[in-house]
């Protein structure tokens, strides 16, 4: 296993499960100093079990516990993280979550509470918490990472408010990455397809709803898989994919950084 990311403090948001954890994962494994976090201390502390499993020192992770669609639980994040490892080069804007109506309505028939809760954490945190870490990233001359979702592309219907939330992020991934290229901040994004998390706590299900809903993407991952035209290489991803995507757009653009001297 290589070193990219030793002497690097990352965040990692949205990393009690899933994409989220598997990158706090790799990252770790790759010599960096991560602060996990998601409001489950049950998962979260699952995630951390992994990363000292395999070795990584105990002073090299950070859990927190905490809400980002709050404020406060935004200064506590980011407080937490600089009070313990001085420093944040690194941070992956991961925690999202896809809400569904309450009475099961698909498209713009969804209550409008289920588009505020989703642009809140989806879209708002996301700019306040790069608000509140901009400063230590110039400083590091870090990299910002979001992950949207290949459904802020045309062919979002269904799951409207989701898709208009990643679309919206693409944009502020944009406009941001122009915006902080000129303090040495580099700004990026990854849009996964398919990704089998099945977690449905984070997306506001209750634990029958979750229940349920396993068997409906199981079945949703057998039919995509088996038909080339959804996805040509026949099977959905994996957490473990996207965290070496992001992990290999983040060492690159250090690398190019390094050249530029940015
Ligand atoms: P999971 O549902 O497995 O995990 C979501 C993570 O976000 C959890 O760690 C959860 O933590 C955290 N989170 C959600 N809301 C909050 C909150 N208010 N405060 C703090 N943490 C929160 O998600 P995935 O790994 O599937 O998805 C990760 C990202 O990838 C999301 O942005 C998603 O939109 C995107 N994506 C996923 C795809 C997929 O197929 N899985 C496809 C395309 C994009 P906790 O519950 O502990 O609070």
């Amino acid at each position: 296993m290589s070193n990219r990311f030793s002497g690097k403090v990352a965040i990692v948001t949205g990393s009690s499960n899933g994409i989220g954890r598997a990158t706090a994962f790799l990252f770790a494994q790759e010599g960096a100093k991560v602060t996990i976090t998601g409001r489950n201390t049950q998962r979260l502390e699952e995630t951390k079990h992994e990363i000292l499993k395999a070795g990584i020192p105990e002073q090299h992770v950070l859990a927190i516990a905490t809400d980002l669609a709050t404020e406060k639980g935004q200064d506590k994040l980011i407080n937490e993280t600089i009070k313990k490892f001085g420093r944040l080069d690194i941070l992956v804007n991961n925690a999202g979550a896809l809400f569904h109506d309450a009475q099961g309505r698909n498209g713009i028939a969804q209550d409008i509470s289920v588009y505020d809760r989703t642009m809140e954490i989806n879209m708002r945190s996301v700019v306040t918490l790069t608000q509140k870490a901009k400063k230590y990233l110039i400083e590091a001359k870090g990299e910002i990472l979001n992950v949207s979702s290949m459904a802020a592309g045309p062919q979002s219907v269904s799951v409207i408010y989701y898709a208009m939330s990643k679309a919206a992020l693409d944009q502020f991934t944009r406009s941001a990455a122009i915006d902080l290229i000129q303090h040495g901040v580099r700004v990026n994004s990854v849009s996964p397809g398919v990704v089998a998390t099945g977690a449905g706590e984070a997306m506001g299900m209750t634990p029958e709803m979750e229940q349920k809903q396993l068997s409906v993407f199981s079945q949703y991952f057998n039919f995509v898989e088996s038909h080339k035209d959804c996805i040509p290489c026949g099977s959905v991803g994996r957490p473990i994919d996207i965290a070496h995507i992001i992990a290999f757009l983040i060492v690159n653009c250090l690398l190019i950084s390094l050249d530029k001297r940015l």
